[in-house]
């Protein structure tokens, strides 16, 4: 029997419901993307109305995901949509601080 909640709906109970608990959070896409691996995906990009999702061409045909952590809104549209559930949302602070940390190690 269905319980008439639609997929939406059930996303809904695990993401931001108000925009000043959006702008706390933003998305971060992991290494289980598949664009990278050669398979064409970009659903997350299709779906998010900020842009904040573009792709980069790699060699061999192959793209990543680049997303922009200041034109995310952490609305959390492109979690639903990946087919292998490489997006989650962070706290805006700890995905920022790991960005600036990774950029200092790069160029340490
Ligand atoms: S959380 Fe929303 S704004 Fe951020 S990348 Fe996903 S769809 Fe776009
Ligand atoms: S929806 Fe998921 S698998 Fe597809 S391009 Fe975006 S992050 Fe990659």
């Amino acid at each position: 029997m269905s319980s008439g909640l639609s997929r939406r709906a059930v996303l809904r109970a695990f993401v931001p419901a108000s925009p000043e608990e959006t702008l706390v959070r933003v998305a971060s896409i992991g290494a289980s993307c598949v664009e990278a691996k050669g398979v064409s995906c970009r659903r997350c990009g299709e779906v998010c109305d900020e842009n904040a999702i573009r792709f980069v061409p790699l060699a061999g045909g192959r793209a990543a995901p680049v997303l922009n952590p200041t034109m995310c809104s952490g609305c959390g549209e492109c979690l639903a949509p990946c087919p292998v559930s490489a997006i989650t949302l962070l706290a805006r602070d700890t995905a920022l601080l790991a960005r600036e940390t990774a950029r200092l190690e790069t160029h340490a």
